[in-house]
């Protein structure tokens, strides 16, 4: 970590905790400043705000006004789930106090070389993938990724040295709160319209996603999904290099797919069918790591190596394993529509789906098309099971079951499949209703899969 003397003896307000607000509160304490926290979580149930302040720092608990600021700081730094239109965030905007979040600290600190990536979908699996090409044949150090992936990058970035590669995932709410945030290679995945709640334009939405190629040279690098004519027109305001990925055009200068097959400038990499994550949103987010492993040098080989292994992040249309002809797939994470017809138009092979969940009012009518051309049968359970079961029924799914949840759903979604099936947890739906989260229905559905073939998830 290089060390900085910008914030020594400055007063800092970090603005809500989790992992995020922890980690950059420590790592301001070890730049120097005298830094107090603030958390709205009462400090009885609020274990990391009584952690800190056993570390001796100044916390304070409950509603996050106005009056936060009395005291007087010379800088705030927000967590990215804090809007900046509640009070305390406008009041300090209006006194001039800067307003950071933890990523510019972490791209201020960084002593390694920074990938970052970005995008409204794919990041997590663009930024594992180009974690594990990047570490492959690296002659000293290692490629690690954190930020918005789940890993503390203000933690990281303490540890890593010149010698690493630090792969940031980094959402538009991170980069709104930055100003100096400076990667040698940035990725832009695809920009659709999330989001509005907290950016209210979609203008917006595409400048905080812009922000990750603002301060860019021409030494630099933009890997941009030249799929969609605005993204492309998007990029020429990058003063980096812009390298293309696409899966509809041959763009030359960067990675593309044509026939099937994956290129980049020319040189063939590897067949489509061949990555092991399914569906054609994988293959743009495989050609994106491409670009960025054959701009770092890494080998075609290692790059084959890495796309026929990886099966996917955790709950994210995850290759479990295989039994008896069936491949199991957790899709956990979809927690919406859209994310559940992603994942169904990823199978050529007739699907067994588990679905349900959390009722937030919405009807499912959208979902019959995919329904129709994907679905052989449909297991539900959760709030919305009556609900995606009329869809279903108007869907032609000849097979369609209740049951009481995940772990009932899978020997049932065995007896009613054959060799050749894909049996997917994709629920369309949040897990409120029945699990804390979406990882614990996804780790359930896991674990009934290996208790019902008797085997272990590959990983
Ligand atoms: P993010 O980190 O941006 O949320 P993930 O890699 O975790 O993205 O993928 C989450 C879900 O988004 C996937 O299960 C899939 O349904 C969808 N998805 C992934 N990659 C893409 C892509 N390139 N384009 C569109 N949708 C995608």
């Amino acid at each position: 970590m290089k060390q900085i003397t910008t914030y020594t003896g400055k007063r800092v307000l970090v603005l809500g905790l989790a992992k995020s607000g922890v980690n950059a509160a420590r790592l301001l304490k070890k730049l120097g400043a005298k830094v107090t926290v603030s958390d709205v979580k009462p400090l009885a149930e609020n274990q990391d705000a009584r952690d800190l302040q056993a570390d001796g720092f100044t916390v304070i608990t409950g509603e996050q006004t106005a009056d936060l600021l009395d005291p007087g700081y010379d800088l705030i730094v927000k967590n990215p789930g804090i809007f900046y239109d509640v009070p305390v965030v406008k009041r300090a905007l209006a006194e001039n106090i800067p307003v950071i979040g933890e990523m510019e600290l972490v791209g201020e600190v960084a002593d390694a070389e920074l990938i970052a990536v970005t995008g409204s979908n794919g990041k997590t699996t663009t930024t594992t993938m180009i974690q594990k090409m990047v570490d492959h044949d690296r002659k000293a150090g290692h490629a690690v990724y954190a930020g918005n992936i789940g890993i503390p990058a203000s933690k990281v970035v303490q540890e890593v040295t010149p010698d690493d590669t630090l792969v940031l995932e980094v959402s538009s709410f991170m980069l709104v709160e930055t100003t100096e945030f400076h990667p040698h290679i940035a990725v832009l995945t695809n920009i659709f319209s999330n989001h509005l709640d907290y950016h209210k334009t979609r203008a917006n939405y595409v400048a905080a996603k812009m922000k990750i190629t603002a301060n860019q040279t021409a030494d630099d690098y933009f890997v941009v999904n030249f799929d969609n004519p605005e993204w492309q027109e998007l990029s020429k305001q990058s003063a980096a290099q812009v390298v293309p990925f696409s899966r509809l055009n041959q763009s030359e200068d960067g990675a593309y797919e044509a026939d099937g097959e994956l290129y980049f400038k020319g040189e063939h990499i590897m067949a489509a069918s061949e990555i092991k994550v399914p569906g054609d949103h994988n293959v743009e987010n495989a050609l994106a790591a491409i670009a960025v492993a054959k701009i770092k040098g890494v080998s075609t080989q290692a790059i084959v190596a890495v796309l026929r292994s990886f099966g996917g992040v955790r709950h994210r249309t995850q290759y479990v394993l295989e039994a008896e002809g069936r491949q199991y797939y957790n899709d956990s994470k979809a927690t919406d529509m859209e994310a559940t017809e992603m994942a169904l138009k990823g199978f050529k092979a007739p699907v067994v789906l588990l679905a349900g969940g959390l009722d937030r009012g919405y009807t499912f009518e959208k979902m019959i098309p995919s329904f129709k051309d994907h679905v052989k049968a449909i297991i539900l359970f959760g709030q919305t099971a009556d609900l995606l079961a009329e869809t279903a029924k108007q869907a032609g799914v000849k097979v369609i079951k209740k049951t009481e949840n995940v772990e009932t759903a899978v020997p049932l979604a065995y007896q009613l499949s054959a060799a050749g099936d894909i049996i997917l947890l994709s629920p369309a739906n949040a897990s409120w209703d029945q699990y804390p989260n979406f990882e614990v229905r996804g780790d359930r559905f896991i674990k009934a899969v290996e208790q019902l073939t008797g085997k272990q998830e590959e990983v």
